[in-house]
This record gives C-alpha cells, structure tokens and sequence, in this order.
C-alpha cells in the first residue's frame, strides 16, 4: 500500500497466471499451451521480416494490422471491417469491458468461469452478477434473462471444458437484444461450434478469440474480436486511445502465416483432441470424475483424494497442473492436453501417488 496510488488500486484484485516454471524439463500442464509447435510457416515469415539485419524493425508496425485482418477475414468468410485485433484476447476483453459493457445494468457471467472477468470488471469499475452453472457445470442461457448490461461467458467454458450448443447461444440472442453477448471461443477449436456464423445476423454478437491455444502462439500475444462493425469501431476507440500499436511485427507476421497453414492447424487440434480423450477415459479408470471437455484441459476430481494436495505432490514430480482455490472447485484439477509422452508421465505420477489412496 502506498500514499502515491490512485484510487482504484487499492482495490484491484489482479489476476494469477499459471506458473512458469525454470526448470529444463518440466511436464507443463497448467496453462492450456498447445503441446505442439506452430506451422514451419510460422517460423519462414518470421525470419523473413527479420531479414539478415532485422532493419524492418526500425519502423513502427501497420497500427491497424490489416494484412491479418484480410488474411483472418478470408479465412472465416467475413470482412476486414468485422475483424478488432489486440495483444492477445487478454487485452481484446479488456477493451470489451471498456468500450462495450459499462451500462446502468450489471453484466452476468457464470459463478464459475474465466477469472479474468472479475479482474477487469473491478479495473474498469463494470458492475456485475454471476449466475451459477449447474451442478453438471453446464450453463442454462435462459437464467440469463433477466435485464443486464452484456452477457459474457466462455464457449467452451474455462475451466470446466464444457461446451454449448450453439442453438443456445442463438436463442439467447433472439431474445437478448438490448445488450451485447460477448462469446470467448478461446478453446472452440478443440470441439465446440463457433459462433462468428451468427455476426451478420444479430449486431449485439461480439465473439473473441486467440491464437494462443489451437495456433500454438501464446507466446506472440495475438487476439481477435469478430462482430458488426459498430461493435468493432467502438474497441478501435478505446485501442487507439490507449496504444496504436499492440502487436509487434513478428507478432503480425507469425499470425498472419498461422492463418496461411489450415492443415497444420487441423492436424495440431487433432492430435490434441485423441490425446484429450485417452487421458479422459485414463483418468476415470483412475477413479477421476472427468467433466466432459471440449477444451484442450480437462476438469477433474477425485473422490477420496485432496485437489490442492495433489498438485503439490505433482509438483514434487515436476509436474504442474492448476488448482483453484475458488469456491465450488476447489476439489478440481484443471489438466492441459499435452504430448502423449506428457500425458503418460501424468498418469504414471498419478498411479504412483494414488497407489498410497485406499478409496
Ligand atoms: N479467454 C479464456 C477463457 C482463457 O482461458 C484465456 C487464456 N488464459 C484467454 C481468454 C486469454 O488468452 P490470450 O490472452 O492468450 O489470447
């Protein structure tokens, strides 16, 4: 606490990364990285823009990234002007709270849901209310009824993995029309449906996403927000009243080049689903309850076996896996897919520690 803050910063309650821990190998299961490398592509338009002397990088990037936006736009059947991008979909839901969600009425999201939500809701002093998942952890839209300043919840949802059907999502938005429903599809790739179909039909849908988890680029922080484009004008207001430039060239470059490799993309998320369901089906003959995911984690709980013991007890292994301390999954372990070599040293560590449980 310091006489010199302002106001506000007293009372922020920041957000906590997963760790990132400096050991040479660690089993790192802990924040949805994707296990695989980015397409060879990735690495050329890198080194390109690099050049022998790295002199591009003289020049200020193009502040409004519209190579990307072109290439993003193609590739979902959209156009540039339906396309906001920012420095990871970190910042893109920063300006959302900021340019969009700010009204009379409080937002709803779900009591159990990305924790970034109330960290920027406090930042931007956005007032909300949670509305609680089932005991299944599914979300009911229709709880969402009631008059509010945006809805905003993750498809699927984090960190529970679970998945909506999109048929949901519409029928939220025939009836919620007064305020924008904000869609964070940060893991669709891994099985649930996208709703960036639906943009051109209903003004009030903004749906966000990352190149951080199916395009294994978490580390070049490139994220977007697909919607109308008075939707779009209103992020670009608070971006470039805030930073013109938030993506580097390396970071337009490597983008752009991930949206160029479809196969390799397909091929990485397949990889990661197979994996995702024979850690699942491993987990239960463990005596794990397994929350069905469409994610590339999975959620799951022991019966007779402390959640926040046993990740201390991986971590002894190297193994790093996130645990919550949050009410209602406070038992739970957030799993990432990894390689398949990851997911067996996972499992063997499992067995090892378990072997001691007599259930
Ligand atoms: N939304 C959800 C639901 C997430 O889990 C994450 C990753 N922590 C993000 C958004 C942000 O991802 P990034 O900033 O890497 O694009």
């Amino acid at each position: 606490m310091s006489r010199f803050w302002s106001d506000i910063v007293h009372r922020l309650t920041p957000y906590v990364p997963g760790e990132q821990p400096k050991l040479a190998h660690p089993v790192k299961l802990n924040t949805n990285e994707n296990p695989y490398p980015p397409s060879p592509r990735v690495v050329d338009a890198i080194r390109r823009e690099l050049g022998e002397t790295a002199d591009a990088l003289r020049r200020y990037p193009d502040p409004s990234a519209r190579e990307l936006r072109e290439t993003v736009a193609a590739h979902h059947g959209i156009r540039a002007e339906q396309i906001f991008v920012g420095n990871g979909s970190d910042e893109v839901l920063a300006h959302v709270f900021q340019a969009l969600l700010k009204h009379a009425h409080p937002i709803l999201f779900p009591d159990i849901t990305y924790s970034f939500y109330p960290t920027y809701a406090r930042l931007y002093e956005v007032e909300y209310r949670t509305v609680a998942l089932d005991e299944a952890f599914a979300i009911h839209l229709d709880e969402y009824a009631a008059p509010n300043g945006g809805v905003l919840f993750p498809n699927p949802n984090a960190p529970t993995g679970r998945a909506l059907p999109l048929a949901d999502i519409e029928r939220l938005l025939e009836r919620n029309t007064e305020s924008v429903v904000v869609v964070d599809e940060a893991y669709v790739d891994f099985g649930a449906g996208s709703a960036i179909g639906l943009i051109d039909r209903y003004p009030n849908l903004l749906v966000v996403q990352t190149v951080s988890k199916a395009r294994s680029l978490a580390g070049m922080r490139v994220g977007f927000a697909f919607g109308n484009a008075a939707l779009i004008e209103a992020l670009n207001r608070v971006k470039d009243s805030f930073n013109s430039y938030p993506l580097d060239r390396l970071a337009l470059a490597a983008a752009t080049a991930a949206y160029k490799d479809d196969a390799w993309f397909r091929d990485s998320c397949d990889k990661v689903v197979a994996s995702r369901e024979r850690l699942s089906a491993e987990l239960t003959a463990l005596g794990f309850e397994v929350v069905p995911s469409a994610a590339n984690f999975v959620f799951a709980r022991h019966e007779g076996y402390d959640a926040a013991t046993l990740a201390t007890q991986l971590r002894e292994k190297e193994i790093f896996v996130r645990h919550f301390k949050a009410p209602r999954i406070d038992q739970h372990l957030r799993i990432s897919i990894g390689t398949d070599a990851e997911c067996d040293a996972l499992l063997n560590a499992l067995r090892d520690i378990l072997g001691g449980y007599v259930g």
